[in-house]
């Protein structure tokens, strides 16, 4: 696809919202494309074990009913990509919605990014951001090219963008703040010279003057501190705040940073919905974001449908 084609509807995030937001549009006949960051990165890929979903006699992974969600909207002719959304444009009529190597136009956005997300809370995070603390390897590794990186957390995204950093950066350490990664042993990849792994450790603060030069790190079984020489620090941390920070504030939010939306999960923005744990949902459950992301997607639809409508009676007054 150019980038001047336009999809019907681009759906930001691929947890239970944005993948029943998928089902539900791409089977109404919208042009449809998921723009998911990990698909190991949502509420529910963390949820080992789950049974009160409705339809489950046996209790499964997080991961398969996700994986079940994700085939059922690819089968309905949903598009679904592994990117990662960095900034949007969504008061025109086109939205534009940016990835870091392609810009997706759509007539309506679905925003489902889930609550994941977290405040800045190590020392020097927000003050080094854009000056050697990212958010985002894809975004950022090629600045690394030869130097020394870190990645904090002990996720399988954690893990695969330590990977992917590796292609650039002369050392990369994974710095875990528990004594275990939460994937199979099979899936860690080897030490090396050039990939270290620390286990149970805390960054207590990263450092520098201009740009990022170290990090300090406390063990948690001794106490012990240790100073390494950093150029790069990628934290991979999960807390319990929406994901909005890619929308620059175009969207309205409440007091607590979700995303308001009406019953419709309509926002401020004509054609902009947003539905999941992102939103200012009372409770966060799966049900409740694949419900929303129901209605999202059948708002979109009534959005798409009769902006055309609208455009054609236009067209015929000339
Ligand atoms: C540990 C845990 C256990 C839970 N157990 C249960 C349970 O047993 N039963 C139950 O019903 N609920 C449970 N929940 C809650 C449930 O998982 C969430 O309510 C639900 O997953 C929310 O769905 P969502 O689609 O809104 O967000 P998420 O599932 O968080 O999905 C958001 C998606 O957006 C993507 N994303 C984020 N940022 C970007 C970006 N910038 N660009 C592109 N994509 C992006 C993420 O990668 C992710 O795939 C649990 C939650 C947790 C954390």
């Amino acid at each position: 696809m150019s980038t001047e084609e336009i999809y019907d509807v681009v759906i930001i995030g691929g947890g239970p919202a944005g993948l029943t937001a998928a089902q539900y549009a791409a089977r109404a006949n919208l042009k449809t494309v998921v723009l998911d960051k990990s698909s190991s990165a949502g509420a529910l890929a963390f949820t080992d074990k789950i049974e009160n979903y409705p339809g489950l006699v046996e209790p499964i992974s997080g991961k398969e009913l996700l994986n079940i969600f994700r085939q059922q909207a690819i089968k309905f002719g949903a598009e679904y990509k592994e990117v990662q959304v960095i900034g949007a444009k969504l008061k025109e009529e086109i939205k534009e919605v940016y990835t870091m190597d392609k810009t997706y136009k759509a007539r309506a956005v679905i925003i489902a990014t889930g609550a994941m997300g977290r405040k800045p809370t190590i020392k020097g995070e927000k003050e080094f951001l854009g000056r050697g603390v990212s958010y985002c390897a894809v975004c950022d590794a090629a600045f690394f090219k030869d130097k020394t990186v870190s990645v904090i957390g002990d996720s399988e995204e954690a893990i695969k963008e330590a990977q992917f950093l590796s292609r650039f950066a002369s050392v990369v350490y994974l710095l875990c703040p528990s004594k275990k990664l939460k994937v199979p042993e099979e899936q860690v990849p080897p030490e090396s010279d050039s990939f270290r792994i620390l286990k149970g450790v805390v960054v207590q603060s990263i450092e520098g003057d201009e740009v990022v030069e170290k990090v300090i790190l406390k063990r948690l079984d001794s106490n012990e501190t240790l100073e390494i020489p950093m150029d790069g620090v990628f934290v991979y941390l999960h807390g319990s705040k929406p994901i909005v920070d890619f929308l620059n504030y175009e969207v309205d939010l409440s007091d607590e940073e979700c995303i308001i939306t009406n019953n419709m999960m309509e926002t401020n923005i004509p054609g902009v919905f947003a539905a999941g744990d992102v939103t200012c949902v009372e409770v966060r459950q799966v049900v409740v974001a694949a419900a929303k992301g129901c209605i999202a997607a059948l708002s979109a639809d009534k959005y798409v449908h009769g902006r055309k409508r609208r455009r054609y009676d236009w067209k015929t007054k000339k």
